[in-house]
């Protein structure tokens, strides 16, 4: 097989913020996204400013707070507190990880934010509602990932989806929206046996493994759809490239396939900004009626 479709992260992305903005167009206020990033690693400083900038180019606010690597989790929890209690901040994202010399404790610094306004979709309280199939903000990228099969067409009921990674950010949230769907779910990893036969008896392999030619065309089921979730960085002529997992030959086996970059990376960033808008309505909705009691 050659030439499989390309999944664009982008065509869908546009798709998702169009809902997002016309959710906003009903609004009466307008969305305050507030990222906050401790460090200088250039890969969190990028992905923050553009997160913000994203935000304000469909019409949200957006704060970026930069704060040192020395920050303690005292006065990181402090500034969390007040960005709960502030009615005109709707979504709060901290930007993960941590740098290493860091002390801050990334699950304490996660609890610490209100559900409501979890526009990462990490709390525990967002993990119980997703699993429990019950109105919540859902984490990004498996999200994104959803939205880009649905742009596409691409049904998963009764198909089979293997997704090689278990993390709470990709792999265990991705199986539960994929249950939803009424998929056959498994879920792989570093002590699975026989991985080749496990990825290559999907319809859809989703892989977040984070190791550059993991995936060869041998462990594809021929025509079957490919989300590469990974983002590796890989110098080419002296230059910073980013690719995914998966082998070149893939892209011959393959029905479909995200690129990397391109592909899942958009539909992430614009499912923190749909959150927002959602997370804002959702508490607009409460205060009104909280008031009219
Ligand atoms: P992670 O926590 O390190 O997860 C990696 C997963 O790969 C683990 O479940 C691990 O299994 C599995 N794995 C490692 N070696 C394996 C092997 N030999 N065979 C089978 N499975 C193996 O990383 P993550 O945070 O989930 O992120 C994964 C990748 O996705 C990274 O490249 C990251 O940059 C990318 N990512 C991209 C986006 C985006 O928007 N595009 C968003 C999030 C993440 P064990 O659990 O057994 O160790």
């Amino acid at each position: 097989m050659s030439n499989p479709l390309l999944l664009s992260g982008d065509a869908a992305a546009a798709a998702l913020l169009d809902r997002a903005q016309s959710e906003l167009a009903s609004l009466l206020v307008k969305p305050h996204l507030h990222v906050v990033r401790l460090g200088d690693d250039p890969a969190s400083v990028s992905y923050t400013r553009m997160k913000a900038r994203r935000a304000k180019k469909i019409g949200l606010e957006s704060t970026l707070t930069e704060l040192p690597s020395d920050t303690s989790e005292a006065a990181l929890l402090e500034l969390i507190a007040a960005l709960n209690a502030d009615p005109l901040t709707h979504g709060i994202l901290v930007q993960l990880p941590f740098p290493k010399e860091s002390a801050v404790r990334e699950a304490v610094v996660l609890e610490a934010i209100h559900p409501d306004k979890d526009v990462d979709g990490l709390h525990v309280v967002n993990v119980g509602r997703l699993w429990s199939g019950r109105e919540g903000l859902r984490p990004c990228t498996p999200a994104g990932i959803i939205s880009m099969l649905d742009f596409y067409g691409i049904d998963l009921a009764r198909k089979s989806v293997v997704i090689v990674n278990r993390s709470q950010l990709v792999g265990k949230p991705l199986a539960a929206l994929c249950l939803e769907r009424n998929a056959t779910v498994t879920i792989a990893h570093s002590r699975t046996a026989d991985l080749e036969a496990v990825t290559r008896a999907a319809d859809v392999l989703v892989t977040a493994v984070g190791r550059v030619g993991f995936i060869t065309p041998e462990m594809v089921k021929p025509g079957g759809v490919v989300i590469d979730v990974s983002v590796n960085r890989i110098v080419v002529d002296g230059a910073d490239r980013l690719v995914g997992d998966c082998a070149s030959g893939v892209f011959d086996v393959a029905g479909a396939i995200t690129p990397v970059p391109g592909g899942v990376g958009p539909m992430t960033v614009s499912h923190l900004l749909y959150n927002t808008v959602l997370a804002a309505k959702r508490q607009l909705e409460r205060s009104q009626s909280t008031s009219s009691d």
